[in-house]
């Protein structure tokens, strides 16, 4: 389940009983916040934090007293008085028979971790319910669309339980509609406008969509590729250096080779969200044309490697050269939009200390 934050707040309408613990609840919040809120863990499959609930999976059945059938809690509002129990035997019985019925559709349930964000979260929950005993066996859902040709996401539908969350997020995180939903029950299928391949869609590659699937059914191509190299996959927090607006990321890399991108949820300026850019673009990191040591031109317009020192010299001295012969204003800056505001404030007082000139300017402007 991807969380992202405590959203209680506003006026508190009432209190509830979960669990026989009193609780004060917040106007607008369901009961699955508030449980979550008051640390009870309960599974879920179609549930993303950012995402209008949507109640399909009905993993997150509770009890709710007076109310006849176990209700979804992700998408029943809380109301003064209720009393609600979230883990009694006949509620864990449901999810796990839920989880069995999942689980006979599907083809593969062991899904590598490199596939996605959330592409663990099905077979996590199929083994803390001890699911996969194939007690349910039969016709398997999805319509399986390997060949779209597009370089990022492999779509393999034989892995979907019809959650909806990449349907939900393209349309409400990215605002694109590239995908929707068509046909009923069997035949439900993830489709792009006329069935088109991803790359003939309104499709922006932001990766949202593979990163939120919570079976593999979507699955990052680049990431996947390095999913039979040696090592454990490690995760690195950073920034992603594209621009300037600090999206976070987690860097994955398996020994010293970077091989996939994944957004941070927790990220403060994108909560999960990232470009094309961020997303898939770090080929550059392992590129063999990649500048790993500074350059000098030679007279015969030639390059040799040089050292740190050396290099800022000859860089230092060029700069000297041209503002003796030419005059202060001789030296134009341009600083790079993807600085953060540090860096472009160096910038500027390098320009304006050491050279004498307000000739400065940026290039995010035009
Ligand atoms: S492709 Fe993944 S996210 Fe989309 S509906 Fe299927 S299981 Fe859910
Ligand atoms: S990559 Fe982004 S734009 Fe494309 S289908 Fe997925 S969520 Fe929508």
């Amino acid at each position: 389940m991807i969380a992202l934050k405590d959203k209680s707040s506003g006026t508190i309408l009432g209190s509830v009983t979960i669990d026989d613990q009193l609780v004060e609840f917040h106007e607008g919040e369901t009961i699955y916040q508030i449980a979550e809120r008051s640390r009870r863990n309960i599974p879920t499959l179609c549930y993303d934090d950012r995402l209008e609930a949507f109640g399909a999976c009905r993993v997150c059945v509770v009890e709710v007293e007076g109310i006849r059938n176990p209700v979804a809690s992700c998408t029943t509002l809380a109301s003064d008085g209720m009393v609600i129990r979230t883990k009694t035997d006949t509620i864990e019985k449901y999810r796990k028979t839920l989880l069995e019925m999942v689980a006979s559709e599907n083809r593969d349930l062991d899904i590598n971790e490199l596939a996605g964000y959330a592409s663990q979260e099905l077979g996590t929950l199929l083994d803390l319910y001890q699911a996969r005993n194939g007690r349910f066996k039969g016709k398997q859902s999805g319509h399986s669309n390997q060949d779209d040709k597009n370089p990022f996401i492999l779509r393999d539908y034989d892995n979907c339980i019809s959650c909806y969350r990449c349907v939900r997020v393209c349309a409400e995180q990215e605002g694109d509609h590239a995908i929707n939903v068509m046909n009923r029950g069997f035949e439900t299928q993830i489709t792009t406008e006329f069935g088109n391949d991803l790359r003939d869609s309104q499709c922006t590659f932001c990766g949202q969509c593979v990163q939120t699937c919570p079976t593999g059914a979507l699955t990052d191509k680049k990431a996947i590729r390095a999913k039979d190299l040696d090592g454990e996959v490690h995760k690195t927090r950073s920034v992603c250096p594209y621009c300037g607006v600090g999206c976070a990321v987690d860097i994955l890399t398996k020994g010293e080779r970077v091989v996939g991108i994944q957004p941070a949820m927790d990220g403060p300026a994108n909560e999960g969200a990232l470009c094309i850019k961020g997303q898939y673009a770090f080929d550059f990191v392992h590129h063999p044309d990649r500048l790993t040591k500074p350059l000098i031109r030679q007279p015969d317009g030639s390059f040799r490697e040089a050292e740190w020192e050396e290099a800022l010299q000859a860089a230092a001295d060029g700069f000297k050269k041209v503002r003796q012969k030419h005059g202060r204003h001789s030296v134009y800056g341009i600083a790079s939009g993807r600085a953060p505001h540090e860096a472009a404030y160096t910038m500027q007082k390098f320009m304006r200390a050491g050279f004498g000139t307000n000739y400065i300017d940026n290039c995010s402007r035009s």
